[in-house]
C-alpha cells in the first residue's frame, strides 16, 4: 500500500489546496485515492480484497482454557482473525474490566498456536505502544471514536487500526476520524459499523447497513460490520451478518464463546461454537453472489 506523502498534501495547490483546507475529511475520500485500500496482515490475510475477512472470538478474554478452546474451534472453521478484549471499556466500574497486560499474552500465544493474526482493543493512549508490541491489528472502541489523542497515537504506529464508529457518531464524524489516524502518518484503518443509538429498545443498538454503500462511494477505506454490538442478541447476529456481505462489507467480526452463559461479558450476543461453523458455511453462498469469497 502505498504511503501518505504528508509532504506533498502540505504542497497541493487549486482546488485539491481548497479541499484540504476545507474542514471535512480528505486523505479518506475516494478523490484522493479512486483505488480501494487493501490492508495486509500476516500469514496471508488482507482486508479490503475480494474475499470478506472473518473476525471472531470472545468478547473479553478471560482464561488460557477459554481461549484456548475458542480459537481452536474458530480457526478449524476457517476465521480469519481472532479478537479477545484485554482492556474491556465497561459501563459499570464495578463490572469485569479485562485480564490487561496478561490478557494481552494470551493472546500472542494464541496466534503462536493458530497462526491467526489477533486484533484487540486499546483504550488509552498511554498504551498504544504497550499493545501494539502483542497485537496485529488495535482497535478503537465506540467510546473512544472521538478521542483525539488515541486517534493521533495510533497514527503513529505502524499497524493497522480498526476503527469502530462512534454509538452517536455521524458518517463524517466517522471519516472525520479516522482522517486523524491517517493525517497523523498511518493509512492502514478498517471502518467498523457495530450499531448506532436509536430509540428502538429490541436491539442493543440498531445497525446501519446503508453506511456500507455510502462508505464505498465516499472512501478508499474497507468496511467491516460487527452485529453483535449492533443488535446484542445471539439470534440475530447470522441474519445481519448476511446481510452486511450481501450490501458489500469487507468483512465482519462477530463474538464467539464456548460457554456464553458463563460468558465474563457479552454472552447474551455470542454466538456458539457450532453456530459460528454453521455461519462460516452459509456465508459462502451470500458472498458469492455478490462477486466475493470467503
Ligand atoms: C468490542 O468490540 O469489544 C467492543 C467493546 O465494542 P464497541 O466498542 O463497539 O462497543
Ligand atoms: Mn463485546
Amino acid at each position: 500500500m502505498q504511503a501518505i506523502d504528508l509532504k506533498k498534501i502540505k504542497e497541493m495547490q487549486g482546488v485539491e489546496r481548497i479541499i484540504l483546507e476545507s474542514n471535512s475529511f480528505k486523505l479518506v475520500s475516494r478523490e484522493f485515492r479512486s483505488k480501494p485500500t487493501i490492508i495486509k496482515l500476516n500469514g496471508n490475510v488482507n482486508i479490503g480484497s475480494n474475499k470478506i475477512t472473518i473476525i471472531a472470538g470472545p468478547c473479553a478474554v478471560e482464561s488460557k482454557k477459554q481461549l484456548l478452546e475458542i480459537s481452536k474451534s474458530l480457526k478449524n472453521a476457517g476465521a480469519s482473525i481472532l479478537r479477545g478484549g484485554a482492556f474491556k471499556p465497561r459501563t459499570s466500574p464495578y463490572s469485569f474490566q479485562g485480564l490487561e497486560k496478561k490478557g494481552l499474552k494470551l493472546l500472542a500465544k494464541m496466534r503462536e498456536e493458530t497462526g491467526l493474526p489477533i486484533v484487540t482493543e486499546v483504550m488509552s493512549p498511554e498504551d498504544v505502544d504497550l499493545v501494539a508490541n502483542y497485537a496485529d491489528i488495535l482497535q478503537i472502541g465506540t467510546r473512544n471514536m472521538q478521542n483525539y489523542s488515541l486517534l493521533k497515537n495510533v497514527g503513529k504506529i505502524n499497524k493497522p487500526v480498526l476503527l469502530k464508529r462512534g454509538m452517536s457518531a455521524t458518517i463524517e464524524e466517522f471519516l472525520l476520524s479516522a482522517e486523524y489516524i491517517v493525517s497523523n502518518g498511518n493509512s492502514k484503518v478498517v471502518l467498523c459499523e457495530r450499531g448506532i443509538r436509536t430509540f428502538e429498545k429490541m436491539t442493543r443498538n440498531t445497525l446501519d447497513l446503508s453506511i456500507i454503500p455510502i462508505i464505498k462511494r465516499l472512501s478508499h477505506l474497507p468496511i467491516i460490520v460487527d452485529p453483535s454490538h449492533a443488535t446484542g442478541k445471539r439470534e440475530l447476529v447470522e441474519p445481519m451478518a448476511k446481510a452486511a456481505v450481501a450490501a458489500g462489507a469487507d468483512g465482519i467480526m462477530v463474538e464467539v464463546h464456548s460457554n456464553p452463559e458463563k460468558a465474563l461479558v457479552d454472552g447474551n450476543q455470542s454466538l456458539k461454537l457450532e453456530d459460528f461453523s454453521k455461519l462460516m458455511y452459509e456465508l459462502v453462498p451470500v458472498a458469492r453472489a455478490v462477486g466475493r469469497g470467503v
